[in-house]
């Protein structure tokens, strides 16, 4: 499973650089185009902080294995789905191969303004 690292800290998952969610859905910004470049890619499991109701609202969808082994020391990542089959590290089944991810879109307020910062496109 790649590792990902985040950098979207309006997110009711970020934890530190980390996901706290249990699976992260990478998508195509625009309906019908696939990505020719990471800025048309979002992570569209964001959740944005709007207070305490926010974090409840996104509950059903938390790493509560990974949250305990990141407790001791250990390793906490989602799981990956993407359908961004234009990218270099896109398998079938959805799948992402690269080792890791890197989610930008720092201050985002809406999916939109994230990215998947390790889009490579297919040669
Ligand atoms: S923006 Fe995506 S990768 Fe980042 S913390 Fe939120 S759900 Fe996880
Ligand atoms: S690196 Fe490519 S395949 Fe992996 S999540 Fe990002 S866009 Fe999808």
């Amino acid at each position: 499973m790649p590792e990902v690292k985040c950098h979207v800290d309006t997110c009711t998952h970020w934890l530190s650089g980390m996901c706290g969610a249990g699976n992260i859905d990478i998508l195509n910004e625009s309906r019908g185009q696939m990505p020719q470049e990471e800025e048309q890619t979002e992570c569209k499991t964001f959740h944005r902080k709007e207070g305490l109701g926010s974090y409840v609202a996104s509950m059903d969808n938390l790493n509560w294995g990974g949250m305990a082994s990141a407790l001791t020391g250990g390793e906490m990542h989602p799981s990956i789905t993407c359908v961004v089959d234009t990218c270099h590290y896109w398998h079938s089944g959805d799948e992402c191969h690269a080792d890791a991810i890197e989610v930008t879109g720092s201050g985002a307020e809406h999916c939109r303004e994230t990215n998947c910062s390790t889009y490579r496109q297919k040669s």
